[in-house]
């Protein structure tokens, strides 16, 4: 979990629960499945539903939800997802805990996850329809950031509180009463964090996430979470346009990415490129020979003049 944006695949997996908790892998303990299935598929106007046989009006329930969420936020987002959605429904908690789609240990805290390879959402019902709906809302919100994102190669580099508050944010709006409860006591004491502390783990970033958009979004209009999604998708993007750079030391060309110049072994702090937009990066040696040169033609052009 140490780099962000490696966060944005597990923890948008995961609603409402440490992510690092439920990740954990025991040794010696596999999941069981213990309970088989009849699955069915519903298709929607965007939705490939999969729910057990016995389930159908729960999962047309779940298609009217899902579908009222699409519309929602493709207007939010201003993007329409470039294939069908895939959404597997499961019964109970319990049922869910049981996935294959995802190999880790799921514990009873998870509402649900999006899975980054082929994003398939994954979801159990919830005990009442506004938490089904809720959940089913944030896991839409993550199939949409994967989308605008999928537009670059590699993965957005954002926060958690950047990825979770904007699922929040946009399933629960700007007045929820659990985030603004939490938002008055800390400035009642005095303790709202900077927006650099929000990625300190210290910070639920589903809650202070959620808080930091409503204040974004009033500041600086509705669009914002689709205009960050593509400024951030575009940095990526540029990023990757200029691939190769020259390596600092042996001008070999590498890719900006690197830490280590594969051709002459340097390395860099931090990748190539931030070496190579550095100020304070080595000179060339070029203007070294130069000089050399220049001493040795004085020396020459002297002891000709003094002979
Ligand atoms: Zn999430
Ligand atoms: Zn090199």
């Amino acid at each position: 979990m140490g780099r962000p944006f490696l966060a944005f695949g597990i923890a948008a997996a995961l609603l409402g629960s440490c992510p690092l908790a439920a990740n954990a892998q025991y040794f010696g303990r596999n999941k069981v499945q213990y309970d088989h299935t009849d699955v069915r598929v519903l298709a929607t106007e965007h939705f490939d539903l999969y729910y057990p046989r016995e389930q159908l009006s729960a999962a047309l329930t779940a298609g009217r939800l899902a579908e009222r969420w699409y519309d929602r936020l493709s207007k939010a987002l201003q993007h329409t997802l470039k294939r069908r959605q895939p959404l597997i429904l499961y019964a109970s908690h319990r049922t869910f805990e049981q996935t294959n789609v995802w190999s880790g240990l799921i514990d009873e805290r998870t509402g649900g996850f999006t899975e980054s390879r082929k994003r398939r959402i994954v979801i159990p019902f919830a005990s009442t329809l506004a938490e089904t709906d809720h959940v089913l809302g944030h896991e839409i919100v993550h199939a949409f950031q994967y989308d605008i994102a999928s537009e670059s190669k590699a993965p957005l580099d954002v926060p958690l509180w950047f990825v979770e508050g904007m699922a929040e944010f946009l399933t629960l709006g700007p007045h929820d009463p659990l985030t603004d409860m939490w938002m008055r006591d800390a400035a009642a004491r005095e303790t709202l964090p900077s927006i650099r502390d929000l990625s300190s783990p210290r910070f639920f970033p589903y809650r202070w996430g959620a808080a930091l958009w409503t204040f974004l979004t009033n500041q600086y209009g509705a669009d914002l979470p689709a205009r960050a999604l593509r400024a951030k998708r575009d940095a990526r993007r540029r990023l990757e346009a200029d691939d190769l750079i020259r390596c600092v030391r042996c001008q070999k060309m590498i890719l900006a990415t690197e830490t280590r110049c594969p051709k002459c072994g340097v390395h860099f702090q931090g990748q190539a490129y931030e070496f190579e937009k550095s100020a304070d990066r080595p000179r060339s040696t070029r203007p070294f020979w130069i000089t050399i040169v220049a001493i040795m033609l004085l020396i020459v052009f002297t002891s000709q003049v003094f002979r």
